[in-house]
């Protein structure tokens, strides 16, 4: 008989194992706390247009996006683009991102610029990372570009995302996000990829096809408690509807919120301080439909003592939208005590930063804002990261993974969607259930 299991979990990655799982002949009953599917990937209706809560942007290497959409017949809709970098600093702003910018980049003594340039190529020829894991991404960073390079180029992204975990980052993990960054060009030049209309349409596609193969979604159901019965007799979860039993559990909630579902399951103290001890950092999101662009870039990198703010995403220099949409997000961990302002202290300073980059910009040009929240929004991958990790099968019947699992790469879709269905495929091939 087809092994009924539970997704926790309607983001990216809860849809791939669902999906995965329904394609192998499985009974996926998918479980999402909001009233929505998509995660960090959902979209909200904002000035007229359905607009993604948090700005997403695909690289050229998103082989397990590409895939996806295939599947689901919207390949076609990807559309690709040349984007631009810029770097504002010292009130002013700079071209950026390319190897010409760097090397005309004044700010910084020539010899930097030729080291920022060699450590770029460096991280695009590297493939073995393993040595990167017990290093720190500042100290490597220091060693490449010199103690200058880095307080120019790096420390304010470092300080306004991580804040008192700058330091504890590892060299493998930031190495993974500059290649990914650097990979995705077409002769040379930065090339960005969005859906036409906007990522809820892959995540609308994706629902409709999970209830034509008879998976259960299920909104708004938080689960509140998990446990095993033992091996080879599944597990059970609690929601506040009840309890239900099931062959398996995989859960792709960010680790930090699996301790308390397996708390409240009876699970040992020791197992559970393994899922409370990762650390994230919360995000809010500031997006704003203005009347004109603030620049030409899509992404403008920011070093100015005045705003705590790591960079500005133009998102309408990527993909055409109703008016000019711009996010600006303020990352920082929720003990800091910024993380009580109200979202409108967040909307001032970002209309004021904005206001600094581009002087044309005066109050009537701000049509629209929102600001949006998202508790663990960015996983702090520290050196020897892996051994930090708790199990991914943790107790008999019951799998726990979230966007940590595919480090050193950073959070994202396509490898949110590439390692969910290989892990539900393996699943049900091994019957894993089973154990
Ligand atoms: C600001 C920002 C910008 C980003 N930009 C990009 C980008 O440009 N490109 C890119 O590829 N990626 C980007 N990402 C990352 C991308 O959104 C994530 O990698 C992806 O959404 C991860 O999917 P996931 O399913 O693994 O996790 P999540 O999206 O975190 O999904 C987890 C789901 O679990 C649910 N949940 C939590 N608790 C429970 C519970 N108790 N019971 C049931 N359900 C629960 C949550 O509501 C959520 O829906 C960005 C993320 C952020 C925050």
């Amino acid at each position: 008989m087809a092994p009924t299991i539970a997704v926790v979990g309607g983001g990216p990655m809860g849809l791939a194992v669902a999906y995965q799982l329904a394609l192998e002949g499985a009974k996926p009953v998918l479980l999402e706390a909001d009233d929505r599917l998509g995660g960090m990937a959902s979209s909200f209706k904002f000035a007229g247009q359905t607009l993604e809560r948090y700005y997403h942007f695909h690289c050229l290497s998103d082989n397990a996006f590409f895939q996806l959409l295939k599947e689901l017949g919207l390949e076609d809709q990807l559309r690709w683009r040349q984007t631009s970098m810029g770097f504002y600093m010292d009130g002013r702003l700079h071209r950026w991102g390319s190897a010409g910018s760097v090397l005309g980049f004044r700010r910084l003594p020539l010899l930097t610029r030729i080291r920022y340039l060699l450590h770029a190529a460096r991280c695009l020829s590297l493939s073995n990372w393993q040595h990167l894991d017990g290093i720190r991404a500042t100290d490597w960073l220091k060693t490449w570009l010199g103690a200058k390079g880095y307080s120019l180029l790096w420390r304010n992204l470092f300080a306004y995302k991580f804040y008192e975990h700058s330091d504890s980052l590892s060299a493998a993990w930031i190495w993974s996000r500059i290649r990914r960054l650097g990979q995705s060009r077409r002769w040379l030049k930065e090339t960005l990829g969005y859906l036409e209309g906007g990522s809820h349409r892959w995540i609308d596609a994706l629902e409709v096809r999970l209830r034509e193969l008879g998976c259960e979604i299920q909104l708004s159901s938080p689960v509140e408690a998990i446990w095993s019965n033992g091996p080879g007799r599944g597990a059970v979860i609690r929601t506040p509807a009840g309890e239900h039993q099931f062959d398996a559990v995989i859960s792709t909630v960010p680790l930090p919120l699996v301790a308390p579902m397996l708390e409240a399951g009876g699970a040992d103290p020791t197992l559970v301080a393994r899922y409370t001890s990762q650390t994230s950092v919360a995000c809010a999101c500031v997006v704003l439909q203005t009347r004109q662009p603030i620049t030409t870039n899509f992404w403008t990198n920011i070093n100015d003592e005045r705003f705590a703010i790591p960079g500005i995403i133009e998102f309408s220099n990527l993909r055409p939208t109703q008016g000019h949409i711009t996010y600006v997000p303020f990352y920082m961990p929720t003990s800091h005590p910024d993380y009580q302002r109200p979202d409108s202290s967040f909307i001032t300073d970002s209309i004021t930063c904005l206001k600094a980059i581009n002087p044309n910009i005066n109050d009537a040009d701000v049509l629209t804002t929102h600001c949006s929240r998202y508790r663990y929004a960015q996983p702090v991958c520290g050196t020897h990261f892996i051994k930090s990790l708790p199990p991914d099968h943790p107790l008999p019947g019951i799998t726990t993974v979230d966007t940590t699992i595919y480090y050193p790469e950073d959070r994202g879709i396509s490898e949110s969607i590439g390692y969910g269905r290989k892990l539900a495929k393996n699943f049900i091939r091994k019957r894993l259930w089973c154990n």
